[in-house]
Order: structure tokens, then sequence, then C-alpha cells
């Protein structure tokens, strides 16, 4: 039966297909409805044709496609609830992600912790036991029956086995608690709107410099930020603050965290003072290609530029001081007209 069950699955070929079809209809937020696996399956089946592309060009920076869009492009939108929401709030969705984490590493502390309590009453017994045992043996002398100190010795492997299972156990608590540990401490330096480093991360990224490497380091601001928020709510600028971030990771190449509400930080290594103003220039062009729309909507949200200061030195300035001169930089950024890279003397 199960045999002939995957045959008819790979029959189809479609397993991969169906897979990213599965993924599409959540992404958009889609109904899993029969005309919407229609579209998705015009859109995937041919990456390379004239639908996909133009799918690409309007999603680009992670935007929605809008029922408009769908049936621009000659499929057939239906309302009603979508597969999952994967979108919404994912502050608080992440939020939560965080504290189950910890959750899950308390408890486990506390079981390890009932683990080693066992272990070690248990290996108190055990060496009474033993002691007894020796006794027995000392006290009965050469009149001891082979069959009485074999008794014994077989006793005394079987709690050796127990108490190495026991061990094996306390290894794998171990082993599962490092992992819980390491997973907590990344998503505590993980800003979970965007997925970049958060400020600690880059603060200790900072502080591990060997304080003569030639440095630059960038804060960025989106200019007029407050209006996007104001006039698309506040679900939509974080959006925007999504794209800005994946655009200044795909284009600095350095560490890029969120420093703040709508502000990034970055720090370039070994790189001059003029090419980390140019990657950071190349991001703002690409940022202003974009046609980013509101996804239930389509509406345009217009352009999104950023402003930004440079400065360079060498970690041994300090890092309040680094900043603080990119900082200046990047008000007097603001202050000439916004949506530049200014290099701070
Ligand atoms: P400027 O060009 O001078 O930087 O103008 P601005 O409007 O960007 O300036 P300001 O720094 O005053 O506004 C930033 C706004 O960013 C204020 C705050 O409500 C908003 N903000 C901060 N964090 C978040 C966030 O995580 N999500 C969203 N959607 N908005 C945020
Ligand atoms: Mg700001
Ligand atoms: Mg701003």
């Amino acid at each position: 039966m199960a045999s002939k069950a995957i045959d008819i699955r790979q029959a189809t070929t479609g397993d991969r297909l169906f897979t990213q079809i599965g993924a599409f209809l959540t992404a958009h937020r889609l109904s899993p409805d029969p005309a919407h696996y229609a579209f998705a399956y015009e859109v995937l089946k041919n990456a390379g044709g004239v639908i996909a592309r133009r799918v690409a060009e309007i999603t680009d920076g992670g935007v929605r496609l809008t029922a408009q869009d769908i049936e621009q492009l000659g499929g057939r939108a239906i309302a009603g609830a979508p597969v999952t929401d994967t979108d919404s709030e994912p502050m608080v969705a992440d939020t939560a992600t965080h504290e189950a984490m910890i959750e899950r590493v308390l408890m486990q502390i506390d079981g390890f912790g009932d683990t080693m309590r066992n272990a070690h009453a248990d290996a108190n017994t055990f060496g009474r036991d033993l002691e007894r045992s020796a006794a027995q043996m000392r006290d009965a002398g050469p009149a001891a029956s082979a069959e009485e100190i074999g008794r014994l010795t077989d006793n005394m492997i079987e709690r050796v086995r127990q108490a190495e299972a026991k061990l094996d156990a306390a290894r794998r608590e171990t082993d599962e608690l490092r992992t819980a540990l390491e997973e907590a401490r990344g998503s505590a330096r993980t800003d979970p709107l965007t997925d970049l480093p958060n400020r600690r991360a880059f603060d200790e990224a900072f502080a591990a410099l060997p304080p003569s490497t030639p440095i630059v380091v960038s804060i960025c601001d989106i200019d007029h930020f407050k209006r996007v928020n104001d006039s698309f709510g506040h679900a939509v600028g974080d959006r925007v603050i999504r794209a800005v971030a994946k655009t200044l990771a795909e284009q600095c190449d350095c560490l890029v965290a969120r420093y703040g509400g709508e502000e990034f930080a970055l720090l370039f290594r070994n790189l001059s003072l003029d090419e980390a103003a140019r990657r950071l220039e190349k991001a703002r062009h690409d940022m202003s290609a974009r046609r980013l729309r509101v996804r239930e909507t389509g509406e345009a949200i217009g352009t999104i530029s950023f402003s930004a200061g440079v400065a360079e030195g060498v970690p041994s300035e300090g890092r309040a001081a680094m900043i603080g001169r990119a900082d200046a930089a990047l008000y007097r950024a603001k202050d000439q007209g916004r949506a530049r890279t200014i290099m701070a003397p």
C-alpha cells in the first residue's frame, strides 16, 4: 500500500512544484482556492516566463501580490481566508518565540538539576552497597562459596550498568541544554523584525575587534519614515524597514545591524571610507529604484530613501566616539536635504 502511494506521487513529478505552490500561496496570503492554485501554477511552472518575471518585479522587496496584480496577470483572485497569516505582527510572534525558548531552557535546567541530584544520591547508595559487599566477602573469608561471590559481583556489575545509563542520559541532557542555550543566545542578538543582528550584537562585535584594525562605521536612518507610518500604517512601515534592511545587507557586504527603530549601524573592516560610502550609495540607489506598494491595496508607497553618515578610524578610539562622529555626519546629511551619504572629517 505504502509503495503504491509513493508511486502515484512520483508519477505526478509535481512534488517540488506542489511545495512551491504551497509556499507561494502562503507568502501572498492567498486562500487555497483552485483559481489561486491555477495562478500559482502558471507563475511557477516556467520560472523564466513572462508572468514569473512580472511577479518578481512586482514583489521585489518582499511586497505581496494584490488581487489587482493577479487579475492584471491573467489570474483570478478570490476573496477569502488566507492559507496562513505569517506576516502579521511579526514582532509579537517573535517575542513569543524568544520567551518560549527561554522557558524551554529553564525547564531543561530544572530537569538537568533533578537528574544530577538523582545521580548524586545513587552514587552515595552505590558506594555504601559496594562497601557492604566488600565487608561481606571479607567476613566470609576463604569459606565464601563461588556462588556467593558470583552473586555479589553480578550485583555490582548491574549497578555499574545502571550508573552508566544514567550518566549517558545526563550527557544527552547537557547536549540539549547547550543547544537550547546557543539558540537562546542567538535570538538575544537578533532583531526579530529584520533578522539582522541587533544593537547588542553590533556592540559586542565592535568590542571584539583588535584595537588597531582599520574600520569604517556608518549610521543610516530612513528618511521621513514617520510619513510612511502615518500614511500607510505601522505594518507597512515594518515591511519598509525590512526592505531597507535586506538591501543594506545585500549591497554593503559587512556587519549590518538594526540599531534602533528605523536606524541601522554598519561596520566595515579593512575597507576605505570611499569604498564604504560607495556601497551605501549603491544600496540607496537600489532602494530608490524600487516601486514599493501596499500589498493589500496596491497603493504606491513612493520612493524610500535613507541618509547615512560614515566615519573612519580604529576601534581604540572607542565605540561611542566613532558612532558619535558617524551620527554627526548623518545629521549633516539630513540637514543638507537627506538621501545622501556624508563622510565624517
Ligand atoms: P527623518 O528623515 O528626519 O529621519 O524623519 P523621520 O520621520 O524618519 O524621523 P523620526 O526619527 O522622528 O521618526 C522615526 C519614526 O519611526 C518614529 C517611530 O514611530 C517609527 N518607528 C520606530 N520603530 C519602528 C518600527 O519598528 N516599526 C515602525 N513601523 N515604525 C517605527
Ligand atoms: Mg530616526
Ligand atoms: Mg528617520
